[in-house]
């Protein structure tokens, strides 16, 4: 008989070597028993008796053979993406997006719905109709829901600590979807979580530490450290879009109730405003060309002026792009991380936006440490909080990521 405490340990080993061999297989399939074992110095026997209970599970199949020059040929393993799958949920934008994935992140099905003038329980109301419509035909293969939440979210406790655009104040949520939906559940602040989607489906797959900004309503970053998103000790990491950068009668008031924050000047609606105005002050700004009125202007006709060489527009996104430098410079000197990587609606305006931060960050850095920390632009694109929270999943549930 065993003890109880030699059967969990007998249990926690099983576990640990289960998901071994599957992110062996994740990893580096199409792979054999033998290369298993080589990979993992677990046991040949050991290797066949995981493998038999992952192919029993589905979760692993027979993909083909190799042949050997002597002995039998070997049989070659790899996982099946697409037999278990994963909610992904971005709360942060104007829209709820929502997509169930498979193993890899591919995404499979897409919903959205509106979020505008939606807050409090009709904004809770409205994320369980999405779910209820994404996991409809899905129920029995999901393994867990991930959501990315702008605001503050106490990872821990799987609270929503505070939300103002949701009007969400100490919401249970993790609880109330656990509840709803009797699946794993979990939930961060979609900043964070974008930073997890970067590692581990975008530019980050090659480092291990990274920091990721968000440039769209507000600014905000994402830290990775060591492979693991670094939170904070009140889950406040990241939270530059609040540094004071304008003082004096110039400083505008910010939501979080100081004044001249980052991200009231540096913002989607901002930018739109001020090229308004350009093209009120200018009859031949090229803005003209891509808006029937200065009111009509939007991000998309801002973005192909700036391409077309706008010069008062250059000046507006320049400056934006080395308050943006200056800030980066303050996380790359204390955090020596070299991997910074932007994302979010102000992406779009591309290479020229980002070597304004460049610029800003060499002349603003310790020379060593400037040297070596490059900038780039997301590969995600809008989907870069889905993608995490599907990381975010991937990560906690099975540890193929
Ligand atoms: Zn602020």
């Amino acid at each position: 008989m065993f003890s109880i405490t030699e059967k969990a340990t007998q249990k926690r080993a099983k576990l640990h070597n289960k998901r071994l061999v599957l992110k062996t297989i994740y990893d580096q399939g199409p792979i054999s028993r033998a290369d298993i074992a080589r990979t993992t110095h677990l046991a040949r026997t050991t290797v066949s008796s995981v493998v038999a209970r992952l192919i029993e599970e589905g979760l692993v199949a027979v993909v083909g053979q190799r042949s050997l020059d002597r002995g039998k040929p070997a049989v070659l393993l790899s996982t099946v993406d697409n037999v278990r799958r994963i909610v992904g949920v971005d709360l942060g934008g104007r829209e709820i997006q929502g997509v169930i994935a498979d193993l890899r992140g591919a995404v499979i099905r897409r919903i959205q719905s509106p979020l505008a003038g939606l807050e409090g329980e009709a904004a809770l109301e409205q994320l369980y109709h999405l779910i209820d419509a994404l996991i409809a035909k899905d129920r029995e293969s999901i393994l867990g829901i991930g959501l990315g939440v702008p605001g503050v979210v106490d990872v821990r406790q799987g609270v929503v600590r505070q939300s103002g655009r949701l009007d969400w104040w100490d919401l249970p949520l993790k609880k109330c979807l656990e509840d709803r939906y009797n699946l794993p559940v979990h939930i961060a602040n979609d900043s964070h979580v974008a930073a997890f989607g970067e590692y581990t489906f975008g530019n980050g797959q090659d480092v291990s530490n990274l920091v990721l900004i968000t440039v769209g309503m507000g600014v905000s970053a994402g830290i990775v450290l060591d492979g693991r998103l670094h939170f904070g000790d009140s889950f406040g990491a990241g939270e530059i879009g609040h540094l004071t950068v304008v003082r004096g009668e110039n400083a505008i008031r910010c939501a979080c109730g100081n004044k001249g924050c980052l991200e009231t000047v540096v913002n989607e609606q901002t930018l739109v405003e001020q090229a308004r105005e350009i093209a009120r002050r200018n009859p031949h700004s090229p803005l003209h060309h891509f808006a029937p009125s200065p009111e009509a202007i939007d991000l998309d006709a801002v973005i192909k002026a700036f391409r077309t060489g706008d010069e008062d527009l250059q000046r507006v996104i320049m400056l934006m792009g080395r308050r943006l430098g200056d800030a980066i410079a303050a996380i790359a000197s204390i955090l020596n991380i070299q991997r910074i990587v932007i994302s979010g609606s102000l992406a779009d305006l591309g290479p020229t936006f980002v070597e304004a931060m460049q610029t800003e960050l060499t002349a603003s850095l310790h020379p060593m440490l400037a040297a070596q920390t490059n900038i780039q632009l997301s590969r995600l694109e809008r989907d870069i909080v889905l993608k995490g929270a599907i990381a975010v999943v991937l990560s906690a549930e099975t540890g193929l990521v």
